[in-house]
């Protein structure tokens, strides 16, 4: 028998295993089973290149067994085991130890931080020392004589020594440790729980995972008497629902195997299937849900795919895999490029990663794009339930993402009850219409009756309708569409340049000493007072100048910490009613009923936008006396 020690880097991995922390220790058995598979493949390979006969791809299989007397879990395979040297050059050092040097750079050494490099990558092997105290492995390579068992039961090192053993391959024996307060490690001597675990980390593995199953049955002729029996399952299904083709696969199945991997009770809006090869070879199962999940818009709503390396789940769900605007896809990613070895650089990782979720990204856009055009309907029902979460890409890129996005939005409009692209609302354009006009409000019910769209309305102009806190902001960030420039109706200029429009400037510079003497007794409400262009029957309404908008004043305020950002405000007046007649003449016969008349009008302008009023007694008790005035 040879006594070991381990090299210092494969020492300073058992020791981050044996005192591991991480909570889902599980995984070892996926790296066991995924370990088995490689195996197998080793010699299915070798098979078929070297033309072997004797061995069929059908006698492969993986058998797991436990003992629970014995607190031993086992892992055989009948795969290409291990020579006496590749014993010892395998589990007696890691060849070259990627994840362990990631860790060394990246992780804190105080507090052991070892979460994510054996959650995402792995560690092969040597996780199985969260679960064990001693291991065993005995393994024959294919076509040598002799057998050989290692065994280790952790740092002090590990014994190599000739045994007996039936046929190829490799059976590894856990003894599994004690349970503890903070873990139950019972629990892997348990039939039902090993099962789940195969079912979830390894059900795609391509060779059959087999276990002799405790079951019961009646007996027959007795009364209501059960007997034990034993039976050998396949406890893993093997042929992933994404590699097969897609006239194979109905879509209930896909339905069903949405709503059981992503626990959702309603069937998918829609399904994307995505198989590439090139540069970066994946296939991946998407779906749009139906409805937002409950906490979609929340801190909590975590985004990601499931990541699978070679039908292997390496990532419950992995959010690098899909930008933050398509957050709401479900679904999975499989690629053979990806491997769960340890000895691959983190930063391969991120690079294929990187290629994968950017051709995801165009796949996602590609699939809406088509969805608007060809069932809008669906598309519709989708824009509904996440088209909020495109706007906040496009917002919180900066506007970097409006290529991918901006095609994608949909908006009511005056134009009617349907939803509209910007595309389409362009080509409706009237000749003379320069800009892309919008308002906003808190429903499309009080946007359709602002006075400020009047006169656009009036000229045939059509106007899309903001109802989203973020709208106005998207709108700031994109600035233009098809060289077309976004106005608000309630912003400085309409860029009209009509007759009635040169008419009120007329107005404008014929009483702007009226105007400006409103506008003094309003100061700190409003910046002017003007005659307006946009109004046609109303008398008054309120406008902003500059950057701000009162929608966007009102949602900055609602964010916490914020408050006295404050938009600038015109009061305008329309110089073709009756009104405007009356300022008129009260700047020339009675200043102080002219300075209560701008306060009613002003508190008049508030109201029509749902804006509370500074001094809604004052403003009451104005009115009553007018209309307490004789008749
Ligand atoms: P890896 O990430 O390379 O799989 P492991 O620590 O899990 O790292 O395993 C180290 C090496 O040991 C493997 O690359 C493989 O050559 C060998 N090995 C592990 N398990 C088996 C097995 N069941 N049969 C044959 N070889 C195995």
């Amino acid at each position: 028998m040879r006594k070991k020690a381990f090299k210092a880097e494969s020492k300073r991995l058992l020791e981050l295993m044996i005192n591991s922390i991480y909570t889902h220790k599980e995984i070892f058995l996926r790296e066991l089973i995924s370990n088995a598979s490689d195996a197998i493949d080793k010699l299915y390979y070798r098979t078929l290149k070297d033309g072997i006969s004797g061995l069929s791809r059908d006698s492969f299989c993986i058998t797991i067994s436990f003992d629970k007397d014995a607190r031993t879990l086992t892992i055989a395979d009948n795969g290409i085991g291990m020579t006496d040297e590749e014993l010892e050059h395998n589990l007696g050092v890691i060849a070259q130890s990627g994840s362990l040097k990631f860790k060394r750079d990246t992780a804190d050494e105080e507090t052991g931080d070892d979460i994510d490099v054996i959650g995402q990558f792995g560690v092969g092997f040597y996780s199985a020392f969260m679960v064990a105290d001693e291991i065993t492995v005995e393994t024959l390579a294919y076509g040598t004589e002799q057998a050989f068992r290692w065994k280790s039961s952790g740092v002090d090192g590990y014994t190599i020594e000739p045994c007996e053993k039936d046929g190829h391959g490799t059976v590894i024996t856990l003894h599994v440790k004690p349970s503890t307060e903070e873990a139950d490690y019972d629990a892997y001597l348990e039939q039902y729980e090993l099962m789940q675990l195969v079912r979830k980390y390894s059900d795609y593995i391509r060779y059959p995972i087999r276990m002799d199953v405790q079951k019961n049955r009646p007996i027959e002729g007795s009364d209501g008497e059960y007997e034990n029996y034993v039976e050998t399952e396949t406890l893993n299904s093997m042929v992933p629902i994404w590699k097969r083709s897609k006239s194979e696969v109905t879509e209930e199945q896909l339905f069903s195997f949405y709503k059981e991997k992503f626990l959702d009770f309603k069937d998918p809006a829609h399904v994307i299937h995505v198989s590439t090869e090139g540069s970066a070879t994946f296939n991946a199962l998407l779906f749009i849900p139906s409805e937002a999940p409950y906490n979609y818009y929340t801190r909590d709503y975590e985004k990601g795919l499931k990541l699978y390396a070679s039908g292997v789940l390496i990532t419950e769900c992995c959010g690098d895999l899909l930008p933050d605007c398509f957050s709401f896809v479900k679904g999975l990613v499989d690629s053979q490029d990806l491997s769960l070895n340890i000895s691959r650089e983190m930063l391969q990782h991120d690079r294929q990663l990187k290629l994968i979720s950017s051709r995801i990204e165009k796949k996602i856009k590609s699939e809406l794009k088509s969805l608007l055009e060809n069932n809008r309907e669906k598309y519709e029902t989708i824009f509904k339930n996440f088209g909020l979460q495109m706007k906040y890409g496009i917002y919180s890129s900066y506007g970097m993402q409006k290529e991918l996005l901006s095609d994608l939005l949909l908006y009511h409009s005056s134009n009617g009850d349907s939803m509209t692209t910007l595309t389409e609302y362009c080509e409706r354009m009237r000749e003379s219409q320069k800009y892309i006009y919008y308002a906003s409000g808190a429903s499309i019910e009080r946007i359709s009756r602002l006075p400020q769209t009047e006169r656009l309305l009036d000229l045939g102009y059509e106007i899309l309708y903001m109802t989203d806190d973020i709208d106005e902001f998207v709108l700031r960030v994109m600035r233009e569409w098809e060289g077309k420039e976004f106005r608000s109706v309630s912003g400085d200029d309409l860029g009209l340049e009509d007759e009635l429009t040169a008419e009120e400037t007329k107005q404008q510079e014929e009483h702007q000493e009226m105007l400006d003497f409103m506008a003094q007794q309003l100061k700190g409400k409003v910046k002017r007072v003007a005659a307006s262009q946009r109004l046609k029957t109303y008398p008054v309404c309120l406008t902003t100048e500059g950057m701000l908008s009162l929608e966007m004043e009102r949602v900055l305020n609602a964010a916490p910490g914020e408050n006295g950002v404050r938009a600038e405000r015109v009061l305008e007046l329309n110089a073709n009613h009756p009104l405007f007649a009356k300022l008129v003449r009260l700047y020339e016969s009675n200043r102080d009923r002219l300075s209560e008349y701008a306060m009613l009008l002003y508190n008049q302008s508030l109201l029509i936008e749902g804006l509370p009023l500074d001094d809604p007694i004052a403003f009451s008790a104005a009115m009553s006396s007018i209309m307490a005035e004789d008749d």
